[in-house]
C-alpha cells in the first residue's frame, strides 16, 4: 500500500434518538447563533425541520434559516448564504439534507472568512485557511458527506461542476438516523445507492500493490450494498435495510476503506462534466458511465475486474478465459444497476453528441484523468460516444 496518513476528525452519531439527546450539547460547543442550512422544503413534510427547530429553540439557540439549495448546489446560492452568515454572525452552520446541502454547507463554511471567491477553492489549487465549524443531520444515504471533507458545487454561468476537499471541511458531527430517510423517493435512493456503489468501484479500481484486506473490505460493502438494494426499494420504511444502506454510503467514502490506496475517479470526473452542463442526477450519471469506463479500461488492468466479478458477483469462471469473465462482471455491474430501475445511455436524458467534445476538453484541463488508466481527451471523448 502506498504510505498514508488517516485522519477523519467527524464525530458520528448513528441511530434513533441521536438527534433528541445530543445535538443540542453538540451545537452549544461552537456558539449560539446557528445557521440551519437545508433543500427543497423535504425536511418539513416529515417532521425533521420542526424537531431540529424545537430542540434548538428551546435550548436558547438562536437560529437562522438558509433554504432552497439545489440538487447539485449552484455558486450563486452558496454566496448568498455567505453574504447571511457575515450579517448576522453566524457561530456554526447546521446542514440537513442529503450530500447536495451538505457540500453546500462546506462551500459556505469555507467562504465565510475567506476574502477572495470561494469559487477559488474549487477552480484553482488554493485551499482555506479557515473556516466555519459545521455539523450535519443526513436525509439521503449516497455521497458520504456526512464523515468526509469533500464537497462538489456547481457554477452555473461556466457550466462547470468541480470539487475540492480540505482538512478544514469535514463535518464536526454527523447525525445519521436512517428514519430519516424513510420518505426519499424510489428513484433518489436508487441515485443514491448507484453513487456509493461507484464509490467504491473508483477506489477499488487501482493499481496499488499489497492492498489485500482493503480489497476485502470493499468487496464487503458492494456485497452488502447489492443485498439490501432491492430490500429499500421496495420496503422503503424497512429501518434495518435503510440503515445498512446509510452505513454503507458513509464507509464507501469516508476513507476507512481505502487506506493507502490510489483509486481511479475519472468516472466522477466525466460524470461531472455531463451534470455540469445538463443537471442530471449524479447517480444516474454515474450508472450510465461507470460501465462504459470499465469497457474502455479492460485492458490496463484485466485482472481487478476478474476478481469483481467471482468475488462481488459470483460468476462461474469454469470453462471461460479471464477475459470473458471480467467482461462477464462489467455486465454484472450494469445489470445491478439498471435492475434498481437507473439509466443505461446518456439519451435516456435527451443526452446527445453535441457537448462531448467541449465535455472532454474541459475534464482533462489540468492534465489526464484516472489513474487505473490514464485518460487524455480523446479517450474521454471515446466514453462519452460510447454512454450515447
Ligand atoms: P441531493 O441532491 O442532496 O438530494 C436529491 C433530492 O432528494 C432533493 O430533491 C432532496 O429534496 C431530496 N431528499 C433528500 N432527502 C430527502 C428525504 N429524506 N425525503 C425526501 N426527499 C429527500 O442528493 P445526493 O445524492 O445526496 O447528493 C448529490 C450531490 O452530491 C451531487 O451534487 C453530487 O455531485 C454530490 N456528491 C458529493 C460527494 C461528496 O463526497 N461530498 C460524493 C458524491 C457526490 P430537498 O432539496 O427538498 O431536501
Ligand atoms: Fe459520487
Amino acid at each position: 500500500m502506498n504510505p498514508f496518513v488517516f485522519w477523519n476528525p467527524t464525530v458520528l452519531y448513528y441511530g434513533q434518538n441521536q438527534i433528541e439527546q445530543h445535538l443540542v450539547s453538540e451545537v452549544k460547543k461552537y456558539g449560539s447563533k446557528v445557521l440551519l442550512v437545508y433543500g427543497g422544503g423535504s425536511i418539513k413534510t416529515f417532521g425533521l425541520y420542526d424537531k431540529v427547530v424545537n430542540l434548538l429553540k428551546s435550548a436558547d439557540i438562536t437560529v437562522f434559516e438558509f433554504s432552497g439549495v439545489e440538487p447539485n448546489p449552484r455558486l450563486t446560492t452558496v454566496h448568498r448564504a455567505i453574504e447571511l452568515c457575515r450579517q448576522e454572525e453566524i457561530d456554526l452552520l447546521l446542514a440537513v439534507g442529503g450530500g447536495s446541502v451538505l457540500d453546500a454547507t462546506k462551500a459556505i463554511a469555507a467562504g465565510v472568512p475567506y476574502e477572495g471567491d470561494v469559487w477559488d477553492f474549487y477552480q484553482t489549487q488554493k485551499r482555506p485557511n479557515e473556516a466555519l465549524p459545521f455539523g450535519t443531520i443526513l436525509t439521503l444515504a449516497a455521497t458520504g458527506s456526512e464523515m468526509n471533507s469533500g464537497g462538489v458545487i456547481t457554477n452555473w454561468e461556466t457550466k462547470e461542476k468541480i470539487g475540492s476537499s480540505s482538512p478544514l471541511t469535514f463535518p464536526k458531527f454527523s447525525f445519521c438516523d436512517a428514519e430519516n430517510t424513510f420518505t426519499v423517493s424510489r428513484e433518489q435512493t436508487m441515485y443514491g445507492i448507484v453513487d456509493m456503489f461507484s464509490h467504491v468501484l473508483e477506489a477499488y479500481f487501482s493499481h496499488t500493490p499489497n492492498t489485500f484486506l482493503q480489497e476485502r473490505l470493499m468487496e464487503s460493502v458492494m456485497q452488502t450494498i447489492i443485498e439490501n438494494a432491492q430490500k429499500v426499494l421496495d420496503h422503503p420504511h424497512d429501518f434495518a435495510a435503510r440503515e445498512t444502506i446509510m452505513y454503507c454510503g458513509t464507509m464507501a467514502l469516508n476513507g476507512m476503506i481505502s487506506m493507502g490506496v490510489q483509486g481511479d475517479w475519472a468516472t466522477h470526473a466525466i460524470e461531472h462534466e455531463v451534470s455540469a452542463i445538463y443537471d442530471i442526477p449524479h447517480g444516474g450519471g454515474l450508472a450510465i458511465l461507470f460501465p462504459n469506463w470499465m469497457n474502455y479500461v479492460l485492458d490496463a488492468g484485466i485482472d481487478r475486474f476478474y476478481q469483481l466479478a467471482t468475488r462481488v458477483f459470483h460468476i462461474d469462471s469454469a470453462g471461460k478465459s479471464q477475459r470473458e469473465v471480467a467482461q462477464e462482471g462489467i455486465l454484472a455491474v450494469r445489470r445491478f444497476f439498471t435492475s434498481l430501475g437507473a439509466p443505461r445511455a446518456l439519451s435516456d436524458y435527451q443526452i446527445g453528441a453535441q457537448e462531448i467534445e467541449r465535455m472532454a476538453e474541459h475534464a482533462v484541463r489540468i492534465g489526464p484523468i484516472g489513474h487505473y488508466k490514464k485518460l487524455e481527451r480523446e479517450d474521454v471523448a471515446a466514453i462519452l460516444r460510447a454512454a450515447l
